[in-house]
């Protein structure tokens, strides 16, 4: 059974055709780097723009490579949110009219329900449920997983996201956009010990993070002229995993023993958390789960498994579904962001 998954909530236009037996069939993926580094980040407009020119032959190009036609999947599953409203919208039309022209089910996917469910696809024997640390370009959460739609969050940032506080370090270190792997690679060659730097909310009582902080330290020490952009860099990162550790021994005490720890979204991909984060786990008697890291940067099979796990709860969207910049995965839980503690 195949799901078209399509991308395109921020600088990736993807497109991939997933089974639901797990098998990732044929994918696309463009990155618009390219386009966004003179402005140091993604302009919106941009980013729509490019979307809307790449969405359609990457669409032919992957249904072309499995050699199927759209009429033979199961459904199509679009990002509708949360994201840049310009690109959702893109890549949410371009389903609906496939959907309404080849008579295929729409299914509305939640970003965050992508990144949340993505280690599954790689993971069949991760079970529900388990503590998922979403740690992305927009989000830093700590969220009970307890099934398919079914998310409680436990802690969330009250200012940057993770992702953001690792693209705006590499900002102050001259390292150009998107800084993620840049900072970890430069991290490589410095000494997380030799700049003393925040660890924001260390030991707080209120579940949330914090990473503004953390970033004005690093500008700070940046300025001071006295330390090599490396030593910044793997301070900065040392730093940023001591409060995930934290924050996440704060969220289990909250939520009780859990079987399993996973991470998800694109500050995933850097090895010493994903190491951090294991050794974590194994110390609480935890399994570890995380995503082989070309899945948890944005990318359409993500989109396209959660619409297999979707599949038989059977509930498929109106061809005149809103695409939602804002979406919470808990809609208990919000607002939070600037909430204060
Ligand atoms: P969201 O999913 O919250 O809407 P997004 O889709 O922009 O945001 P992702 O694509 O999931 O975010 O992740 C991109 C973020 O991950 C960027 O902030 C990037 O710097 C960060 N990132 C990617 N690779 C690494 C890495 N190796 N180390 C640290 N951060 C990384
Ligand atoms: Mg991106
Ligand atoms: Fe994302």
């Amino acid at each position: 059974t195949l799901v078209l998954g399509i991308e395109s909530s921020c600088d990736e236009t993807a497109v991939a055709l997933v089974d639901t037996d797990r098998t990732i069939v044929a994918q696309r993926i463009a990155s618009q780097e390219a386009e966004h580094a003179p402005y140091g980040g993604v302009v919106p407009e941009i980013a729509a723009r490019a979307h809307a020119e790449r969405l359609a032959p990457m669409i032919e190009a992957v249904l072309g490579e499995a050699g199927v036609k759209l009429g033979d999947c199961a459904a199509v599953a679009a990002t509708a949110g949360p994201g840049l409203i310009g690109g959702v919208m893109v890549g949410l039309v371009s389903a609906k009219a496939l959907a309404m022209a080849s008579d295929v089910p729409l299914i509305a996917i939640n970003h965050l329900e992508g990144h949340a469910l993505s280690p599954r696809l790689a993971d069949p024997d991760l079970e529900f449920p388990y503590l998922l640390l979403l740690v992305s370009g927009g989000h830093c959460q700590i969220l009970a997983v307890e099934g398919v739609g079914q998310y409680r969050r436990l802690a969330t940032t009250i200012d940057d996201a993770l992702g953001e506080a690792f693209d705006k370090t590499a900002k102050i270190l001259g390292l150009g956009y998107p800084g993620g792997p840049k900072v970890e690679k430069l991290a490589l060659e410095g000494d997380p010990t030799a700049v003393p730097l925040p660890r924001p909310l260390l030991g707080s009582k209120e579940p949330h993070f914090s990473f503004a902080g953390l970033k004005s330290a690093v500008l700070r020490a940046h300025e001071t002229g006295e330390h090599s952009a490396a030593d910044l860099a793997a301070s900065f990162q040392q730093a940023a995993i001591d409060c995930l550790i934290d924050r996440l021994k704060h969220a289990l005490a909250e939520s009780g023993a859990m079987p399993n720890l996973v991470v998800a979204g694109g500050v995933a991909a850097n090895r010493r958390v994903r190491t951090a984060l294991e050794d974590f786990a194994h110390a609480n008697a935890m399994g570890f789960s995380a995503p082989p890291l070309a899945l948890c940067t944005d990318n359409a099979a993500m989109i396209a498994w959660a619409g297999c796990e979707r599949l038989p709860l059977g509930e498929f969207a109106p061809l005149d579904f809103a695409a939602k910049p804002r979406w919470p995965l808990d809609p208990d839980a919000e607002p939070a962001r600037g909430a204060g503690v």
